[in-house]
C-alpha cells in the first residue's frame, strides 16, 4: 500500500501531537498545517517512509517514492523487500539489520548501485518512520577525493601514502609466505639545475617522462611511487635475493640515465638508486625505506648515477655524520676554526695580488680536518651561514695587517646567499675591520647562481656597488659555467684546478686553459690558474695567457702568522721564472 504522506496525512486523527498549539511560541496551526507540513516534507531531499507494525509501507514522501523507484522496488514497495535489498548491500543478518536500526545507527547500504544511507525512528503506536538519503553522489566523490589523496597530481603515481599501503601488503605477504621483496629509492641525478635553468614546465615534463619510464620497467604485482621533488620508489614484489633487485637497479639506472627530448631539447639526467631489501634488511616499512636511504646516500658519494645495496656499516657511517654534525655545532663557541691563506701571484709583475681564505677546523680529537670533509655538512644543515659569518670577519680582520693594496678572497656558499643577512654581515665586517670594500673579493660557485637567480644577482651587485669584487671559482666544473658570465660581470675567474692537472695528460686541457685565457681578455676579466703545481704548468699556462696563478708552486696555504712572516721576507724570485 503506497500513498503519498500527504494523502496518509489526512487519513490520521488530527491534530498530531506535533501540531498542538505551542503554549511558548504561541504558533497556532490551523486545519491545513497537515497538509502544508506534509508538502514541506515533499520538499524534503530525505525520502521518508512509514511502516506499521505489521511491516507495511504506509505512507512516503515523494522523494521517498522516486528513490524506491531507482532502487527497482517501484512496483510494490514492501518494507520486507526493502529489508532484503538492504540485507544484501550490508551484509548483515535481518534480524541484526533491524536490531541496528532500532538502537538508532544509520546504515550506510549499497542497493542496486546506489549509496543509500537508512535511519529508523520509531513511531510509539503506529510502527517505525524511515528516512532515507541517497549518498551516491557524496560516496562517489568522496572516493575520487581519497584516491586523488594518494596520487601524485603530476605524475599519476602512487604517492608516499599509497605507497603506505603497497609496502604493507607486500610485509603481508613476507609474512604470510615468507615472499620477499626490493625497495628500490630512486634519487634523480642533475634534476634541480635542469628545474632551475630551463624552468618548471621542462621540469614536470622531466618528471613525467621519468615515470613512465619506471613505469614500464616494472612488472604486473610491482609498484611505482613518487614520494619527493625527484625521487622515486620502486617496490620490487617477488624477490628471492639480490640478484633479481640488482638487474632492476641496474636497470633503473641505466634506462632513466638515457636522453630525454623535451620541447625540442636534448636533456640528460641520472639516477642514484638505494635498495634494500625484506627480509635480510628490514621487515616494515619504515626501516626498509630508511635504510634504501642510507644505501642512496652511498649511491651518491660514490659518484652518482649507480646504485649501491644497504649494508649495515652504512648506519654506522650515518650515525659518524651525526657526530661530526654535533661537533660542528659546538666548534664555532671552542674557536676550533682558523683560516689559512693561500697566495695569489700576477704574472704580469711576479707579485701577490691577494690571498685566498681557506678554513680549516682543528678538531681536539680528528685533528686538522678539510673543509671539503665538513663544508658540504654544513651547507647541508645551514651551519655554514654562522661559519661563513665568522670567515668573513676573521678575513677582514687579517686581511687589514696586510701591506696595501694585498686583497682577501673569501668562499662564500649558496646557503649564504638564501639568508637575508650576507650583505650587512659584509657591510658591518669591513666596518669593523677598517678594510677598503676593494680590497675584499668573494668567490662563488655556479650552485650559488642556480638558486633564485633574481635575488642572488640583486645581493651579487650591492655587494659590487659597495666596491666588493666577484670571482667565479672552480670554472668549467659546472652545468652551464658561460651562460652565468653573461648573467653578471665578474671581476675574476678561477680556472679549476682539474683543467691544470689535465694540461700534462691530456690534449684538450690545454685547449680549454687557452680558450678560457682568452675568454677573460676579451671580456675584461682577470683569469686565475688554481692549483699549480709544477714549473711545467706555469710556463704553459703563462704561455697560454692567464694572468695570475694561484698553487702549491707559489705557496701552500699559510697559517695567518707565516703568511705574515712570508710577506714581510724579502722578495724572491718566482719559481720556474725565466731567469
Ligand atoms: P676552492 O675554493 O677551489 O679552494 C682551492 C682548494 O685547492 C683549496 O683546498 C686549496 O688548498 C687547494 N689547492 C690550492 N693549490 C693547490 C695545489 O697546487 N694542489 C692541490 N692539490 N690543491 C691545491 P681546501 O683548502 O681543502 O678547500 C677546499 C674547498 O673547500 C675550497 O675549494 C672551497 O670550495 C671550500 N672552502 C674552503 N674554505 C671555505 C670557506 O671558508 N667557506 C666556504 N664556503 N667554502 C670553503
Ligand atoms: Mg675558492
Ligand atoms: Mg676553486
Amino acid at each position: 500500500m503506497t500513498a503519498s504522506l500527504s494523502a496518509a496525512l489526512r487519513l490520521m486523527p488530527s491534530p498530531t501531537p506535533t501540531l498542538l498549539p505551542d503554549p511558548a511560541s504561541g504558533l497556532r496551526p490551523d486545519a491545513t498545517a497537515s497538509q502544508r507540513l506534509a508538502r514541506g516534507l515533499d520538499a524534503v531531499r530525505h525520502g521518508v517512509l512509514l511502516v506499521d507494525a505489521d511491516g507495511r509501507i504506509t505512507a512516503c514522501t515523494a522523494p521517498a517514492l522516486a528513490l524506491l523507484h531507482r532502487l527497482g522496488l517501484g512496483g510494490a514497495p514492501t518494507f520486507r523487500r526493502l529489508l532484503r535489498l538492504a540485507r544484501s548491500g550490508c551484509g548483515l543478518g535481518t534480524r541484526e539489520l533491524v536490531a541496528r536500526l532500532r538502537g538508532g545507527i544509520v546504515l550506510d547500504v549499497a542497493l542496486g548501485g546506489h549509496s543509500v544511507q537508512v535511519e529508523l525512528h520509531p513511531v510509539p503506536g503506529e510502527g517505525a518512520a524511515l528516512v532515507l538519503e541517497d549518498v551516491s553522489a557524496r560516496r562517489a566523490a568522496e572516493s575520487r577525493a581519497h584516491a586523488l589523496a594518494r596520487l601524485d597530481p603530476l605524475t599519476g603515481l602512487p604517492n608516499r601514502l599509497q605507497l603506505r599501503e603497497h609496502l604493507d601488503a607486500a610485509l603481508l605477504r613476507l609474512h604470510r609466505k615468507a615472499e620477499g621483496c626490493a625497495v628500490l629509492l630512486v634519487d634523480l641525478d642533475r634534476f634541480k639545475p635542469v628545474n632551475d635553468t630551463l624552468g618548471h614546465p621542462v621540469g614536470d615534463a622531466l618528471l613525467q617522462k621519468v615515470a613512465d619510464r619506471l613505469r614500464a620497467m616494472v612488472r604486473a604485482g610491482d609498484a611505482v611511487a613518487r614520494i619527493g621533488g625527484d625521487e622515486f620508489v620502486v617496490l620490487q614484489a617477488g624477490v628471492s635475493g639480490p640478484d633479481e633487485a640488482q638487474a632492476l637497479a641496474r636497470r633503473v639506472v641505466d634506462l632513466v640515465g638515457r636522453t630525454y627530448m623535451i620541447e625540442g631539447q636534448l636533456l640528460s639526467i641520472g639516477a642514484s638508486v638505494g635498495v634494500a631489501l625484506a627480509p635480510a634488511d628490514g621487515q616494515d616499512a619504515d626501516r626498509l625505506l630508511k635504510n634504501a636511504d642510507l644505501a642512496l646516500y652511498r649511491a651518491k658519494l660514490d659518484g652518482r648515477n649507480t646504485f649501491r645495496f644497504f649494508e649495515p656499516a652504512m648506519d654506522a657511517r650515518m650515525q659518524a655524520r651525526r657526530r661530526l654534525e654535533l661537533d660542528m655545532r659546538q666548534a664555532l663557541a671552542r674557536r676550533e676554526f682558523q683560516l689559512h691563506y693561500q697566495p695569489q701571484l700576477n704574472l704580469a709583475d711576479e707579485r701577490l695580488v691577494g690571498c685566498e681564505a681557506l678554513i680549516r677546523w682543528r678538531h681536539p680529537e680528528r685533528g686538522l680536518v678539510s673543509p671539503l670533509d665538513f663544508i658540504p655538512l654544513a651547507e647541508e644543515i645551514g651551519l655554514i651561514v654562522p661559519i661563513g659569518e665568522w670567515v668573513i670577519r676573521q678575513a677582514c680582520r687579517d686581511a687589514a695587517s696586510w701591506p696595501q693594496p694585498l686583497s682577501v678572497a673569501v668562499n662564500v656558499s649558496p646557503a649564504q646567499f638564501k639568508s637575508d643577512r650576507l650583505v650587512e654581515t659584509i657591510v658591518s665586517a669591513l666596518a669593523n675591520a677598517g678594510l677598503p670594500a676593494a680590497r675584499l673579493e668573494i668567490e662563488i660557485t655556479e650552485g650559488v647562481l642556480l638558486q633564485d637567480n633574481e635575488k642572488t644577482l640583486h645581493t651579487l651587485h650591492r655587494l659590487r656597488d659597495l666596491g666588493v669584487r666577484v670571482s667565479m671559482d672552480d670554472f668549467g666544473t659546472g652545468y652551464s659555467s658561460l651562460s652565468y658570465l653573461r648573467a653578471f660581470p665578474f671581476d675574476k675567474i678561477k680556472i679549476d684546478r682539474s683543467f691544470v692537472t689535465d694540461m700534462g695528460t691530456k690534449a684538450d686541457g690545454e685547449a680549454i686553459i687557452r680558450a678560457i685565457a682568452g675568454l677573460g681578455r676579451s671580456l675584461g676579466m682577470t683569469t686565475v690558474a688554481e692549483g699549480v703545481e709544477t714549473a711545467e704548468q706555469l710556463r704553459r699556462i703563462r704561455a697560454e695567457g692567464c694572468t695570475d696563478v694561484q698553487g702549491y708552486l707559489i705557496s701552500k696555504p699559510l697559517a695567518a702568522d707565516d703568511l705574515l712572516r712570508l710577506l714581510s721576507a724579502p722578495a724572491t724570485p718566482l719559481p720556474g721564472a725565466p731567469a
